[in-house]
């Protein structure tokens, strides 16, 4: 069958001062069904960017190129009538801030009604409210009827991210794309909250793209990752392949400065990747993660002038694909080298 969501030679760029700068350049991704696919990367990597573009939610001065689609329908050339349809009922959202994805002035119940009926005006208030207090229910929040006639302000942080989660998930979309969903949440609620989504995908099938900047979260939620820097892939594979055999030495720092969430010692030794991201805009022709790589010394000025493009590091039993772009054959016992 078809992937859910299936992104080819995906290019964004923005009109900066009469030229056009690429923030995103030639990704190639899909995420089936039941699956989910983590899009990590530090600020500036391009990973919300590409969340938004397959809502064809971009800033008026950026503009995409390539092909996306979802359900087997192409957002990128789809006219308003049927992106609207593809928002309601194909994809749905969800972002770090709760308070902003919901009206102050609304009862949470009314705004999952509107949703709900936003999709489909046939469906009567009184259905579409007892629709509304199931899925608050399904999504954990207690007496579901009575909260439902509560406004945003009333519910803590983690309550309100999960009736957003209600109201993202009432129309039973395909594909729900979670753009740091837990950030804004302390430890134990994005825990529950990463739980919830993940019971929620198994009963109802879909696909979804989990935006994350912390890999403590995507090891704890995702089936596969992309893991972006500067705007290109550096690396895509199995949560297995990209935590266990990283074939990138980013993904590999990325993974050496994440807190290990089980023992608070390894705290101590949380350490950041030395040096700055770097946009596409400064990129030179080579590879743009070279002003911080520990390896391009070695490797004498290929990484400055020739581009590593995605390469076939092997599949695991699975048949799952793991990819790297990075001139490195094989990265050295970089455990070691990041200490
Ligand atoms: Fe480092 Fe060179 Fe690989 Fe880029 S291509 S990640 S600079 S070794």
């Amino acid at each position: 069958p078809e992937p859910v969501l299936q992104i080819e030679d995906l290019s964004i760029s923005f009109a900066l001062a009469g030229t056009d700068v690429d923030v995103v350049r030639d990704l190639a991704v899909s995420v089936e069904k039941g699956r989910t696919l983590a899009v990590v990367g530090e600020s500036g990597s391009g990973k919300t960017i590409t969340g938004r573009s397959i809502m064809r939610l971009l800033p008026p001065a950026a503009s995409a190129r390539g092909s996306i689609r979802v359900a087997g329908r192409e957002i990128l050339t789809a006219d308003e009538k049927t992106l609207r349809r593809i928002r309601g009922a194909d994809v749905a959202m969800v972002f770090q801030d709760s308070l902003s994805a919901l009206s102050p002035y609304l009862s949470i119940g009314a705004q999952i009604v509107q949703a709900v009926r936003l999709h489909d005006p046939s469906v009567s208030r009184r259905t579409a409210l007892a629709r509304a207090v199931e899925m608050l229910d399904r999504v954990g929040i207690p007496n579901p009827a009575d909260s439902a006639r509560r406004y945003p302000h009333e519910f803590s942080g983690g309550m309100r991210q999960r009736a957003v989660i209600a109201m993202a998930l009432v129309n039973r979309p395909a594909l729900l794309i979670a753009d740091e969903p837990t950030t804004a949440l302390d430890v134990t609620v994005q825990a529950q909250i990463l739980a919830l989504l993940r019971s929620l995908q198994d009963e109802y099938g879909m696909a979804m793209l989990l935006i994350s900047h912390d890999f403590g979260v995507v090891a704890s939620a995702a089936d596969d990752v992309l893991v972006l820097y500067a705007g290109r892939e550096a690396e895509y594979g199995s949560l297995r392949d990209i935590f266990e055999h990283p074939a990138h030495p980013y993904t590999a720092g990325l993974r050496a400065a994440t807190p290990r969430l089980d023992a608070e010692g390894e705290r101590a030794r949380l350490r950041a990747i030395p040096g700055v991201p770097t946009s596409l805009r400064d990129a030179g022709p080579g590879c743009s993660f070279a002003p911080r790589c520990a390896f391009a010394a070695q490797l004498g000025g290929r990484c400055e002038t020739e581009l590593p493009l995605p390469t076939l590091r092997g599949s695991d039993d699975a048949g799952a694909v793991h990819r790297a772009a990075c001139h490195l054959d094989r990265l050295p016992e970089l455990q070691e080298a990041a200490r």
